[in-house]
């Protein structure tokens, strides 16, 4: 087998932007990119004011499996799309270039006959898979199945997803990406654990955001005889207003899977578990129905996210 380099690719077939936010307050979705995810951006519709990262994640709140999908994931933070076509020069190994850095290994992808996705391509009596995929390109591998057959002249679309950037970001995203990614590892007990960590600093950053700080939680926890999680939860309710009893109920099963996972404790048989796709959804579902409630209050107060009237 050769080992000669294919030349950098030709200007790329598609360059999509990953950038939609869609305003908590109107609905309205337009793309913008900023380079901290906290950044409180105006809507253009209805004017008034969001932070940037909760936009984006309403924007994909409907089909939060598309964060964790296992063939072409999108990242939990603005990112491109891109795709290309190469010319396969088959028993030989080429390096495609993206034509861009992207953060960290991109998810790659290549569309089959049907266009549909797919990790590896079977093309008549051709095997094509990525051998390597790294941050500026990825290595690819063509195999003759049948030296006896004929050997098709075949071209191949390709396309990369990830994240592409520096983007300042709260805590909670960077933790709900590594629970995304150890979903798509198939690690579901440790993403389990990783989700509600996740969930905790998600609720933490809001507090902060009412100057309640962990003190004002541990103490909480005291006076209710409650968890520092529910605890956690209860002092945002009684800013923002309650919270869905539908989530109350799975995350209380949630906590107990977690429980059970990390301290082999099991204090309610009943509880239902979760694979690590369903829990990943239900942190979403619970992430942006506490921003309903935090956007709907900002709007009957007339306050804007930094707390201007
Ligand atoms: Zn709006």
């Amino acid at each position: 087998m050769n080992t000669k380099q294919s030349p950098p690719q030709q200007p790329s077939l598609l360059l999509v932007p990953i950038c939609i936010v869609r305003c908590p307050q109107c609905s309205h979705a337009f793309s913008f990119t900023c380079e901290n995810l906290n950044t409180i951006i105006p809507c253009p519709s209805c004017k008034r004011k969001f932070f940037y990262i909760d936009g984006f994640l309403n924007h994909y709140r409907r089909h939060p499996g598309i964060f964790i999908d296992q063939v072409h994931p999108i990242p939990i933070a603005p990112g491109f799309t891109i795709g290309g076509e190469i010319q396969i020069i088959p028993n030989e190994i080429q390096a495609v270039y993206y034509g861009v850095t992207y953060n960290r290994p991109p998810q790659l992808f290549f569309l089959n006959d049907q266009n549909l996705p797919a990790r590896d391509l079977l093309v008549e009596n051709l095997y094509v898979a990525a051998v390597s995929i790294s941050t500026d390109n990825f290595i690819l591998l063509s195999r003759i199945l049948d030296p006896g057959r004929e050997i098709p002249e075949c071209r191949v679309r390709w396309l990369s997803i990830g994240e592409i950037g520096v983007h300042e970001k709260p805590i909670w995203i960077s933790i709900l990406q590594n629970a995304a990614d150890l979903i798509l590892k198939e690690e579901e007990r440790a993403a389990l654990v990783m989700l509600q960590t996740a969930l905790d600093f998600f609720l933490d950053s809001n507090l902060e955001q009412l100057n309640l700080d962990y003190r004002d939680v541990k103490t909480a926890a005291r006076r209710w005889k409650i968890s520092d999680r529910r605890a956690r939860i209860r002092l945002l309710e009684r800013h923002y207003g309650s919270f869905p009893r539908r989530l109350t109920t799975k995350l209380i099963d949630l906590a107990e899977q977690r429980n059970r996972i990390v301290h082999g404790r099991i204090t309610r048989p009943e509880a239902r578990d979760f694979s690590g796709a369903e829990a990943f959804e239900l942190i979403l579902d619970t992430i942006t129905s506490i921003n309903d409630l935090k956007y709907a209050y900002f709007q009957r107060e007339d306050v804007e996210p930094d707390g201007k009237k």
